[in-house]
């Protein structure tokens, strides 16, 4: 087997989920062993990833024979056959790897992998459908959901902090974020400042509770 760079990171089940990470993982520089029970899915990754093997990753011997246990770093991107998810995952876990990432299809099947062993458990459907569904309300551009239950929100400003400087809204007080930066029309994003002063038209990106951030994105006046 290929020997890897410390950074390298192997990705099992290239499905759309998989593959995307892989994909991108490999574009931002990193080597990657992508790792498919599916022969047509390993031959069309091949010339995207740095290796592809076709591989049943529930076996602990198919898993020894990829040299799973040099990897610092892995995601089990199986997602419908759960089965396959959490047995490939504890093997995983057994095999000392220091950053194992599970992707979960269900809040229970995200309990499990988190049993298991799993050190992040990520629900990329729930997640994007419930990011979509802030965008498609209120004026939200953009929403990121950082830990400790903040997010990020890019959105229009409510009309009640619209042509007179930052520090002199109260912004904070009344609303509980805080803009962090500010885009006005035809100009790249810059910090927001206290003297800094917004425009109807501008895009500004504000920092919060989740629940905070989102009501501001939602304000009407
Ligand atoms: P997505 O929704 O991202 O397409 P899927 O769960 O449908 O995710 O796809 C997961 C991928 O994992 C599939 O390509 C499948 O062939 C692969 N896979 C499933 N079981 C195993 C396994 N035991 N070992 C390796 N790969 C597997």
């Amino acid at each position: 087997m290929a020997r890897f760079q410390p950074d390298a990171v192997l990705v099992i089940g290239l499905g759309r989920f998989g593959s995307a990470l892989a994909g991108t993982l490999v574009g931002l520089g990193h080597q990657v062993l992508g790792v498919d029970t599916d022969r047509k899915i390993v031959q069309e990754m091949s010339s995207q990833l740095t290796h592809v093997v076709e591989a049943d990753t529930t076996s602990e011997e198919a898993l020894r024979q990829i040299g799973a246990g040099d990897f610092n770093r892995a995601v089990v991107a199986i997602g419908s056959d759960v089965e396959a998810s959490i047995l490939t995952t504890s093997l995983l876990v057994d095999f000392g790897i220091a950053q194992i990432w599970a992707k979960a299809v269900s809040r229970a099947h995200g309990r499990i992998l988190d049993r298991v062993g799993a050190h992040r458990v990520v629900y990329p459907e729930h997640d994007m459908g419930e990011r979509v569904a802030h965008m498609v309300t209120g004026r939200m551009v953009d929403y990121v959901e950082l830990s400790d239950n903040y997010a990020l929100v890019e959105t229009r400003p409510p009309a009640d902090i619209v042509g007179k400087p930052l520090g002199q809204t109260g912004i904070r007080s009344r609303h509980g974020v805080t803009v962090v930066c500010i885009k006005h029309v035809g100009a790249d994003f810059d910090y927001a400042h206290p003297d800094t002063v917004v425009k109807a038209d501008d895009l500004i990106v504000v920092l919060g509770p989740i629940q905070k951030a989102v009501r501001f994105a939602q304000t009407r006046n």
